[in-house]
């Protein structure tokens, strides 16, 4: 049976918001067993809270958002996918404004950091919900499914077959966080010249820039450094599902087969995998019960942490 995870100690990130182009600062704390993951910004004397779960999802155009009455995280994706991928069951990220750092467009700079700081095990078993029945969201052209299987698995295809770099792509990952280091978090978002104009045009984006974007042209890629991985697109839509299935606050053992998806299906299938509670168990519960996870999540302010906040931007 594995225990569930948090960090050893606080890990500290600056960057680039992505939409504002704002320099932000964030900090991801150690939490204690039954957490999850919860975003905090502290605002004068109060801390807001808000948990990394589907029942506070925003927008999903182009990132994922989390969001309630007062407060909002833009692109969330890729520090959940660091989290969920090296096995974190438990953390408080907190931040200075509303966006995570955009790092150089992957995971990689998360996962590093993360790793150096230390993860350690917590005196509580880690549940799991188990797939028991096939459970598919989306139609013929973009889908996902999960089907039972031993292990958790995840096989993701791409198509775009009037890019000569991209084409078809298939990868599949088999979850651990040894692979997801290597082989998945380095993979960049990718975007296309005439997006990536049009966004900058209207103001959004503004933090984009070749130094976390893979970029194509109409046949060619405009980054001169060229790509990390042939399949580097691919890998990086995996990234992002990994990112969005934590929304449902628990790892998932099941087989996920996606196929041209994007941000706003995976959020589809989480919550229709929350709202399907006869499609699957909870395999080594503890205190948590199926209808804490189809029950809808409740924004709470994390008290035993108030102490700790306080010194986590000094040392930037
Ligand atoms: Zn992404």
């Amino acid at each position: 049976m594995r225990k569930q995870q948090t960090l050893s100690k606080s890990a500290f990130f600056n960057g680039i918001g992505l939409h504002s182009g704002n320099p932000v600062s964030m900090a991801v704390h150690p939490a204690p067993v039954h957490t999850g993951i919860v975003f905090v910004r502290q605002v004068g004397e109060h801390i807001l809270s808000l948990p990394a779960s589907i029942d506070f999802l925003g927008n999903t155009d182009h990132c994922t958002t989390l969001e309630s009455e007062d407060f909002r995280v833009q692109t969330v994706e890729h520090i959940l996918a660091a989290l969920a991928g090296l096995e974190v069951d438990n953390a408080y990220v907190e931040l200075e404004g509303q966006e995570i750092p955009a790092a150089d467009g992957s995971a990689g700079m998360f996962v590093e950091t993360i790793q150096q700081t230390g993860i350690v095990q917590q005196e509580a078993i880690r549940t799991h919900l188990k797939i028991i029945e096939s459970i598919t969201v989306g139609d013929h052209q973009r889908s996902i499914t999960v089907s039972p299987s031993p292990l958790p698995k995840i096989s993701y295809f791409i198509d775009f077959p009037n890019h000569p770099l991209i084409q078809h792509q298939e990868f599949v990952h088999n979850c651990t966080p040894l692979d997801f280091h290597k082989q998945v978090a380095p993979a960049r978002t990718f975007a296309f010249r005439k997006e990536v104009e049009y966004l900058w045009s209207h103001g959004l984006g503004l933090g984009g820039s070749l130094q976390n974007t893979v970029v194509f042209s109409d046949t060619d890629l405009v980054n001169e450094d060229g790509l990390r991985f042939p399949d580097e697109c691919v890998r990086h839509k995996v990234l992002d599902l990994i990112g969005d299935l934590t929304l449902l606050g628990i790892p998932v053992i099941g087989h996920f087969e996606a196929k041209c998806s994007g941000h706003w299906l995976h959020a589809e299938l989480v919550k229709s995998i929350k709202n399907q509670p006869e499609k699957w168990i909870l395999f080594n519960p503890g205190p948590q019960t199926k209808s804490d996870i189809t029950t809808v999540a409740k924004q709470q302010a994390p008290a035993s942490f108030l102490p700790d906040l306080q010194p986590a931007f000094q040392t930037l």
